[in-house]
């Protein structure tokens, strides 16, 4: 039996910006002269959890594992299947034409590929601008005065303005795909890998400056990656996606001490540790084949096809995510202690 994941529960005492309960995101398959409806790849499989206030959540896992549509669903690029995103307190899917428009500005999106996210034609102030004239914020000499704060304030020289995307470098255009989403003043910003495609030299830097503007400017993050080294700086909690559902979520300091799930094994079994004694000792899993199609997930556990403790109950139930310790939740059917 499958059943949602709880949203996350809390003693936090500050505000919550989203909060994403049982989320699912089925893309059709349709075959034959008909058309006829004959599956759904199932993307993201009922998701669960919250975040406060000055938050980053990390939302991790291999390509495919749906954490990237996970984004996009939340901020209402695609349309969910089931479930319910509460942003701001309000039911997203309560909003339509300009309500939703309105409270969508609070809520951004940057892109894995600074390459290919800006507009080529457009100069640096048509891009950051952009969203200042579609609502009416600023125009003329305000805009231009805008357009230069933003760039400040993401480290760039204002007099680059009339310039394009391709006489900037990577970590450049980053810097300006941030200042963009910043131009409305959003509360939560999704982060869709923005580091996987920069130098390792320049990654270090676009995580400082986002975490400097989270500390300035109140912003809530959920941060999409693909390995967990690259959360590990950023996050407050992590969630570990695999195949459309979240395997383990807790707090970072639990998640890397104390991993639980067999996945969450793996993946942090192949992150470098910085003690060489520690790091002579570290033992490799290696999990066996490739990550199953969404379209036709295992019965049972989803990781079971790779799983290296698989057992017999594995092939027939699904485990059900549950609270194993306060604020840390597992779905294994091996790990004890839950509720
Ligand atoms: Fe592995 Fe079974 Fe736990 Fe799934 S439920 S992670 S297959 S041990």
């Amino acid at each position: 039996m499958t059943i949602a994941a709880p949203a996350t529960p809390t003693t936090e005492s500050r505000e919550i910006v989203l909060r994403v309960e049982n989320l699912k995101k089925y893309f059709p398959i349709h075959r034959g002269v008909f058309q006829s409806h004959v599956g759904d790849v199932k993307a993201v499989d009922g998701i669960s959890f919250t975040v406060h206030r000055g938050e980053t959540l990390g939302l991790v896992g291999e390509s495919g594992c749906g954490k990237t549509t996970a984004g996009r669903t939340i901020i209402r690029l695609y349309e969910p299947t089931a479930g319910r995103v509460d942003f701001l307190g309000t039911d997203m899917a309560s909003l339509k034409g300009e309500s939703l428009r309105q409270i969508r500005q609070k809520m951004q999106m940057i892109f894995q590929d600074p390459y290919a996210s800006l507009n080529p034609r457009m100069s640096v102030f048509k891009i950051v601008g952009e969203p200042l004239e579609v609502f009416h914020i600023a125009a003329g000499e305000e805009r231009k005065e805008r357009v230069a704060q933003l760039l400040e304030l993401v480290g760039l020289n204002p007099d680059f303005m009339r310039r394009y995307p391709h006489e900037f470098s990577g970590g450049q255009r980053q810097r300006i795909g941030l200042a963009r989403s910043l131009a409305l003043n959003p509360d939560l910003i999704i982060c869709d890998e923005p580091i996987s495609a920069l130098d390792v030299s320049i990654q270090a830097q676009v995580v400082n400056l986002l975490e400097d503007l989270q500390e300035k400017l109140g912003l809530t993050y959920v941060f999409i990656a693909h390995d967990l080294s690259m959360v590990r700086h950023i996050s407050n909690r992590i969630a570990v996606m695999y195949l459309g559902k979240i395997m383990e979520l807790t707090d970072r300091d639990t998640l890397y001490s104390n991993p639980q799930h067999p996945y969450t094994q793996a993946l942090l079994s192949a992150v470098p540790v910085p003690d060489p004694v520690i790091e002579e000792k570290r033992q490799r899993i290696i999990l066996e084949g490739d990550l199953p199609s969404p379209a036709h997930p295992p019965k049972g556990c989803n990781f079971n096809t790779r799983c290296p403790k698989a057992f017999d109950t594995c092939f027939e139930v699904d485990p059900d995510i549950a609270e194993i310790a306060p604020g840390h939740f597992c779905a294994c059917h091996l790990v004890k202690g839950r509720a």
